[in-house]
């Protein structure tokens, strides 16, 4: 069964814009875009429509490539002290010459949407269990990838998870919320010996790596989970890690490549700027 994340984020969404109608102030999110990379760029713009859409106050900054750190610190800081802001996201990854630690760590934990802040990110490992996934703030991609999984009605407790990827943005943050819901984790990367063995003992199946196809039938096992999060842009198009058309096969249930993990990113950071809005914006 394919597993749509167009459709569960576009549920997700209608849900937001009810809550926006029902709040006393507009949930404002500030999206900083450095340089012209163009894949950021589309993320950035289908950001900013999905702010619109629900109702949201949106501000999106454009820099130059050229930038320097401490110029990007301002416009963070700027953002920091907005009131009608209340989710600040830089887009990444930033140009080699600028610090992204730095940056991170330059946006007041309150309005740190993204959840990359040490001090978040730490809260979030301390937690012992995940009661309320809606009202947690966590990182979006990982979100989404926990709510995809809930989609198919499947119990994540208890089964085997393997995430293959172990980025702070995208990997480590999904394993995380895996290892809250009580699944038996295992993450896999560049250094991991003998993929395939270790891929076809999960049950769950989180690809993301950013390596087109990567991921083939024979690693799935059959009947597994697989949620595919890397976007790929080659010639024939926007693919994922996973090969598809062989895994389909094998999978119980699977998402596609675009359509999945892209969309409920994006419901996810709607709901994470409400989130922050509601603990610390005026009323
Ligand atoms: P990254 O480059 O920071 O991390 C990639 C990870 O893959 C690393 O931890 C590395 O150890 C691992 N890896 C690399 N080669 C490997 C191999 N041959 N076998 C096993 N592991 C290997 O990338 P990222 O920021 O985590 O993003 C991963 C993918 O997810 C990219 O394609 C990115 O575009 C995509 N992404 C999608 C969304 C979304 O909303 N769908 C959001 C963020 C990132």
């Amino acid at each position: 069964m394919i597993i749509d994340g167009k459709a569960l984020a576009e549920k997700t969404k209608r849900n937001i814009r009810l809550q926006v109608k029902k709040m006393p102030f507009q949930p404002g999110l500030g999206v900083i875009l450095v340089g012209d990379d163009s894949a950021s760029k589309v993320y950035v713009n289908a950001k900013e429509k999905a702010c619109q859409e629900a109702g949201f106050y949106s501000k999106k900054i454009i820099l130059s490539k050229n930038i320097k750190q401490r110029e990007l610190l301002q416009e963070i800081e700027n953002l920091n002290k907005d009131k009608k802001i209340h989710g600040i996201l830089v887009q990444f990854p930033l140009p080699p010459e600028l610090n992204e630690k730095q940056v991170i760590e330059a946006i007041d934990p309150r309005k740190d949407v993204d959840c990359f802040h040490p001090y978040n990110f730490g809260q979030l490992t301390i937690l012992n269990k995940l009661e309320n996934l809606e009202k947690t703030l966590a990182p979006c991609t990982a979100k989404g990838v926990i709510k995809l999984i809930e989609e198919t009605g499947q119990k994540i407790e208890g089964k085997k998870a393997v995430v293959i990827g172990r980025s702070n943005l995208v990997g480590k943050p999904t394993a995380l919320l895996l290892l809250l819901k009580n699944a038996t984790v295992m993450i896999c990367h560049s250094r991991t010996v003998n993929l395939t063995q270790e891929l076809k003992t999960a049950d769950i199946l989180i690809a993301a790596v950013g390596r087109p196809k990567l991921i083939t039938g024979e690693m799935i096992k059959k009947g597994a989970i697989v949620i595919d999060v890397g976007i790929n842009r080659i010639t024939e198009g926007l693919v994922g890690d996973v090969d598809f058309d062989k895994a389909e096969k094998k999978a119980g249930f699977i998402t596609p490549v675009p359509g999945g993990a892209g969309p409920m990113t994006i419901a996810c950071l709607l709901e994470n700027t409400i989130l922050l809005a509601e603990k610390f914006g005026k009323k």
